[in-house]
């Protein structure tokens, strides 16, 4: 921790926020896209956190995501609520349709937020949790761009495509789930590539479609789907649900759009929002008594619930702030000058 710079969720909130106003971002897209940024990074969440700023700012420079994008909500009293992002990052996107969707959700028992035309880097863990915290579970989806193969393929085709599920607690934070469908992500093979290591079995094909561990064969060729055929049809569960049913694009069509996997892609994502009061009334058994059991009857078996290492983390920030380094210090000193 010697090298380490503690800064306050709130400092570094504003730090990543006047970054992207100084950019050219409007408030309404900076607001949200710092709050997700930041929450990451509160998190532990690295990956999504201010090692993101860069590329959402290439992918600015690129004129792949509209700076000035207003979102637009249309809602026709339906179980399908939308919101057109206008091109700019999803973030904002889910601001203006989160309310709606939980209204509709409580309303109707189960409802739909479909967002098309969104610029997407971001985790979905902030957006399936935000639902749990109003009393409601989620499931969010969204395509990527081209970098999987299928399962029994040989070339990219799928996306990382994650899927995050929330489920609400009455007296403990909500319990959150958020994975990408992928063995591993992009990321973590160009770091292996970097430090020179091998890759696990299981993580890659080279450009010829042969199973590889060499990390730079790998980002050649293509990554594999998590549990072989299983994680391949989750990947392309979402293809369909969140790309195609929802009238938008697939991650072979976003790749193909964007053509680079150096910049955040354009696509959709679709956030279901579930009561569970409401689907069990009626009934004897008390959903929130039945989960707590579950999850009680895990936690004494010595697993973890997933989200438990992020709430750490999370209170850690909250107490003590976040510990920066001194190479993020300077790229935040940076970002925010330049
Ligand atoms: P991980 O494999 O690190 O974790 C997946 C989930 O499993 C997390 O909820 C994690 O909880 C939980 N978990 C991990 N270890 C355990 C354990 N031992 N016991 C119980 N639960 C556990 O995440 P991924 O690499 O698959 O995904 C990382 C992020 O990347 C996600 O947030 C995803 O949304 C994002 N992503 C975004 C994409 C996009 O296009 N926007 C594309 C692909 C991924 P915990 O966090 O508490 O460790």
């Amino acid at each position: 921790m010697d090298d380490k710079t503690m800064v306050t969720v709130a400092e570094l909130g504003r730090m990543v926020e006047s970054i992207f106003m100084r950019a050219g971002f409007n408030a309404q897209q900076a607001v949200a896209i710092a709050r997700i940024i930041t929450a990451a990074e509160r998190d532990g969440a690295k990956s999504h956190g201010i090692y993101r700023i860069e590329g959402c700012l290439r992918t600015l420079a690129a004129g792949k995501v509209l700076a000035h994008a207003r979102p637009e909500l249309i809602d026709e009293g339906s179980g399908v609520i939308r919101v057109l992002a206008d091109g700019g990052f999803s973030p904002a996107a889910l601001d203006l349709g989160l309310p709606v969707l939980t209204a509709r959700a409580e309303k109707l028992g189960l409802a739909a937020l479909v967002i098309n035309d969104c610029v997407h880097y971001s985790a979905l863990w902030p957006e399936v949790e935000a639902l749990a915290e109003r009393g409601l579970a989620g499931l969010a989806m969204c395509p990527s761009y081209a970098a999987v193969a299928p399962a029994g393929g040989v070339r990219p085709l799928l996306g990382t495509n994650p899927i995050a599920f929330a489920w609400p607690r009455a007296a403990a934070a909500p319990y959150v789930f958020d994975l990408a469908t992928s063995a591993a992500a992009r990321g973590e093979i160009e770091l292996l590539a970097r430090a020179g290591k091998p890759l696990p079995q299981g993580w890659a094909l080279d450009a010829e479609g042969t199973p590889t561990t060499d990390a730079d064969a790998g980002l050649a060729g293509a990554l594999l789907p998590f549990g072989g055929h299983k994680g391949s049809a989750l990947a392309t569960m979402v293809e369909l649900l969140a790309g195609a049913m929802i009238g938008d694009l697939t991650s072979q069509s976003a790749l193909d759009e964007l053509g680079s996997l150096d910049l955040a892609p354009r696509h959709g994502e679709l956030i279901l929002a579930f009561s569970p009061a409401r689907f069990a009334a009626g009934r004897p058994a008390d959903p929130q008594v039945q989960a707590e059991a579950l999850f009680d009857a895990m936690l004494g078996q010595g697993a973890r619930l997933p989200g438990q290492r992020r709430l750490a983390a999370r209170a850690r920030a909250e107490a003590e702030g976040i510990a920066l380094d001194a190479a993020e210090l300077a790229l935040l000193d940076r970002l925010q000058r330049e």
